[in-house]
């Protein structure tokens, strides 16, 4: 074997680890607990590929998420339907945002494609920027189909009546970081967390909004906001002021829009 097929078979190695390493990274849904970031400061959005190896898309990624919304494509766009059955809360929060991670058996279908729900979580104020409108917050159902790709539907939370599904979540806030507290008497269902509209959404293909930023993300937000109190809002925030990361370049993608 000459010198330059073992350099050529050696960077083809190296790469397919890399690629490897990256997609059971992103499979996994979560980052080892020791590799630290945040939302501003050394550990910031614009640190966040120097961090650890597996970030590079955070600041190569050419479809990277959140997106300001602005120029859309008009399009006859595939019905979410809606699969989501009660479970027990579990209910976490990871120093980043309160999850709820969700029991096997809920999905969403969308034209042939089925993706089960495995857990939602919050931002404030809202990721994805609509017309110039950033929203109080943005909750993200993350769902995860065939070989890892997912799907995530955000919801838009704006100020408003109460949430009866949102006080419920927020009056079991775990006072600690980094355990899941399961609440066994307490069934939720994340279809309450859905506005009564599902039918008018955007949808681009995108990236994580955190690291490791990868980019297997097909996004659906929801046109229509949903409300939850001011007081709720000031909750949230009491633990997470600002958890959005910065608007990414669009880099020519196309966001389609259902008629
Ligand atoms: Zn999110």
């Amino acid at each position: 074997m000459n010198a330059v097929k073992q350099y050529f078979l050696a960077t083809m190695f190296l790469s397919l680890f890399f690629v490897g390493l990256t997609n059971l990274l992103a499979s996994s849904g979560t980052q080892s607990p020791s590799v630290h970031w945040d939302y501003e400061g050394e550990l910031g959005p614009d640190h966040w590929d120097r961090l650890v190896l597996e970030n590079w898309h955070c600041k190569i990624g050419d479809m990277q998420s959140p997106i300001s919304i602005t120029i859309t494509e008009k399009a006859k766009l595939d019905e979410i339907i809606f699969h989501y059955h009660p479970t027990p809360l579990k209910i976490i929060n990871n120093g980043h945002t309160i999850q709820v991670n969700y029991e096997k058996g809920s999905y969403i279908t969308i034209g042939h494609k089925k993706y089960d729900l495995v857990q939602f979580h919050f931002h404030t104020p809202s990721e994805h920027v609509i017309h110039g409108k950033h929203y109080d917050m943005e909750a993200h159902l993350v769902h995860k189909g065939d070989h890892g790709h997912l799907a995530v539907v955000a919801v838009l939370i704006d100020k408003g009546k109460e949430n009866a599904f949102i006080k419920t979540l927020w009056s079991n806030f775990p006072k600690d970081v980094g355990t899941e507290h399961i609440v066994s008497e307490i069934k939720i269902c994340a279809k309450h967390l859905l506005p009564k509209n599902t039918a008018a959404y955007y949808t681009y293909p995108g990236s994580l909004t955190t690291p490791p930023c990868t980019e297997n993300v097909t996004w659906f937000i929801l046109k229509t906001p949903i409300e939850e109190t001011k007081a709720a809002l000031d909750k949230f925030t009491s633990l997470f002021k600002h958890d959005a990361r910065p608007i990414q370049p669009v880099h020519g993608r196309v966001v389609k829009e259902s008629n």
